[in-house]
């Protein structure tokens, strides 16, 4: 199992220093593969050993002038080799293209990195039915290659995140079944997953594990959930 959390905007470099400590018991004591993405000026060294650090985002670029990013300069300062893209809130807030994504995709897998890739259809697809769905997440595959060794992908449904509704476990699962067949990488949900709903998502078929964010924030939280990866 994996299970991964995205900090986002949230914690201090110092709260995000006492955050780790605390998951890194967790992730110690367990079989699963534990990520965390913390703030950009969060990211450092941690003296961790098993949780792996990822980066939410970076420019595909080793260094230059693309003020307010970050390159792989400032990656490699911390041994960053994890990056989140595609994430929902980078598509439609910061409005990133398709075409931009496979760009930073193709520049950090030619560097090895390890990539979680979001894909998601917002609700108004959702409620336009399967097809159009399926057809709207199949374009957020495109350019992408689905047999990279280092991929992991979330489907993160746009309409879920941040917002305390998760589509059903039948719904989570029928996705899922869909995506499998479009990659052999491991599948992970993320949307509004929570202490009271963790067991159930990671009982499903087909998925691989969890991305989490609002809930993530809370180290004890986090920490449940990574435990009950290992009950399962
Ligand atoms: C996310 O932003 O990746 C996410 C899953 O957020 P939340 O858990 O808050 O819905």
């Amino acid at each position: 199992m994996i299970i991964a959390a995205n900090l986002k905007t949230n914690l201090t470099r110092s709260a995000t220093h006492k955050y780790m400590q605390e998951i890194e018991k967790y992730s110690k004591a367990s079989s699963s593969e534990v990520i965390i993405f913390p703030a950009m000026t969060s990211l450092d060294n941690f003296k961790i050993d098993k949780t792996i650090v990822g980066a939410q985002n970076a420019y595909p670029t080793v260094n230059g002038a693309f003020t307010g990013e970050i390159g792989l300069e400032q990656l490699d300062e911390f041994g960053i080799k994890t990056i989140l893209i595609g994430h929902s809130e980078r598509r439609h807030i910061l409005h990133e293209s398709q075409e931009f994504l496979v760009e930073k995709f193709n520049y950090f897998k030619k560097l090895g990195f390890k990539i979680v890739y979001c894909v998601g259809e917002p609700k108004a697809i959702r409620e336009a039915g399967k097809e159009e769905m399926l057809t709207y997440i199949t374009k957020q595959y495109e350019g992408i290659d689905t047999t990279y060794e280092n991929l992991i992908i979330a489907y993160e449904p746009v309409w879920a995140i941040g917002t305390g509704i998760t589509p059903t476990l039948e719904d989570i699962e029928d996705v899922h079944t869909e995506l499998k067949k479009k990659s052999p990488a491991p599948l992970l949900y993320g949307g509004s997953v929570k202490v009271n709903n963790a067991k159930e998502v990671l009982n499903l078929n087909n998925v691989d594990g969890i991305l989490v964010g609002s809930a993530a924030l809370y180290a004890e939280h986090f920490g449940l959930m990574i435990q009950y990866s290992d009950e399962l």
